[in-house]
């Protein structure tokens, strides 16, 4: 069967591009190195919030799609998208958040009152639903500012399910093979006038792209005992940061995001760090039983990466790639705009 796009990846971004193209009518192939559940997105934890992401005018417009996308999903179960209330918060008004596009110690401070304005919302909390400042009381030890709001809260590996399950309901076909070395090794695969790029932080060596920086995350999954919530909470230094997010039967919760380290396997003494971490926030977690670890490397980038080149044969190739720690939050509307540009580029 010949292929109008040939999409490089099956993480939320690879899969999210191909089911966008595959609804659209376009024969669709995806090709990946690694599996759905064996990738980075398969780790994350995941909350709507563009975080650790490069500054963008783009990245807004991307997240605010997805967040409406998100909130049709949180109806269908086997989406495994919850809309949850919680906090993010933060020990209190500093200069160096987590992430690049802030945290929630930037603006506030402990003892502030009053609805918040535009200037007073941490960037990374725009759009979101329900937002009003946390009485400093109620907030966990060692927090001084917080925010409470509703977002949307992804259990990935379901969510990757669904979305798979989605591209083959729609006529795409997806291969797993070895790791492509190069583009041109990935055109020498297909016949299709179009190369998507969806590789995350595997880009850094197929096109190849030196802006790209792994940046890596560390989980913990245990069974849930009874959370219902979210809570996000920066932490002193840039590399860390404690999150806690419910998924029916189990809890994710983190973690890390060390810059430049591309190791993918579970360090215990971190996993010890996280869980210490999380039950002093959250007592109820004490003794929770351990299910899994995850490792992913965060694709993170000066900025997003999405547009059209050509490749040495004259065959057109879009990039979507590099969405750092938001690509779950973003993955919806940039699969939105990459898939205009591929259908542009057929004419
Ligand atoms: C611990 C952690 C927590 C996170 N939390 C959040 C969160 O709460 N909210 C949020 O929005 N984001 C979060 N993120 C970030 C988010 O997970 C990433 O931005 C996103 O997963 C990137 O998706 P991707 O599809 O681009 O890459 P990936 O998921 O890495 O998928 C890349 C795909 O490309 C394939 N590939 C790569 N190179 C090649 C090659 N050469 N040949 C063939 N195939 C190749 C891989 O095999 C894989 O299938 C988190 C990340 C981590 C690690």
């Amino acid at each position: 069967m010949s292929t109008d796009a040939f999409v490089i990846g099956a993480g939320v971004i690879g899969l999210s591009t191909a089911l966008r193209l595959a609804r659209s009518g376009l024969r669709t192939t995806v090709y990946a190195a690694a599996p759905p559940h064996r990738t980075t997105s398969a780790a994350a934890g995941a909350l709507w919030g563009p975080h650790l992401v490069g500054a963008d005018d783009r990245v807004p417009e991307w997240a605010a799609q997805t967040l409406e996308h998100f909130r049709g999903l949180a109806a269908d179960p086997a989406a495994g998208v919850r809309d949850l209330a919680g906090v993010a918060a933060a020990p209190g008004r500093h200069e160096s958040g987590p992430g690049e596009s802030g945290g929630p110690g930037k603006s506030g401070g402990p003892g502030e009152s009053g609805g918040p304005s535009d200037a007073d919302v941490p960037p990374f909390l725009r759009g979101a639903d329900g937002l009003s400042r946390c009485d400093p009381a109620t907030l966990p030890g060692g927090f001084a500012v917080g925010w409470r709001y509703r977002a949307p809260v992804i259990a990935m590996p379901d969510y990757l399910d669904y979305l798979l399950a989605q591209v083959l309901a729609a006529g795409g076909e997806v291969r797993l093979g070895p790791p492509l070395p190069s583009l041109a090794a990935a055109a020498a695969r297909t016949t299709a006038p179009v190369l998507v790029n969806c590789a995350g932080i595997g880009a850094r060596d197929l096109v190849p792209d030196p802006d790209l920086e792994p940046v890596r995350g560390q989980v913990v999954v245990v069974a849930n005992p009874g959370l219902t919530e979210f809570f996000v909470g920066e932490g002193s230094g840039p590399d860390e940061v404690s999150y806690i997010f419910p998924h029916g039967a189990t809890a994710v919760l983190g973690g890390t995001q060390r810059r430049g380290d591309a190791s993918t396997a579970p360090d215990p003494a971190t996993a010890a760090r996280i869980l210490a971490q999380c039950t002093a926030i959250e007592p109820r977690l004490a003794g929770a039983p351990v299910l899994a670890h995850r490792v992913g490397l965060r694709p993170v980038r000066p900025r997003v990466r999405l547009a059209a080149g050509t490749l040495a044969d004259g065959r057109a190739v879009v990039h979507n790639y590099g969405h750092g720690g938001a690509g779950v939050t973003l993955s919806w509307g940039c699969a939105g705009t990459a898939a205009g540009q591929v259908t542009r580029l057929l004419g």
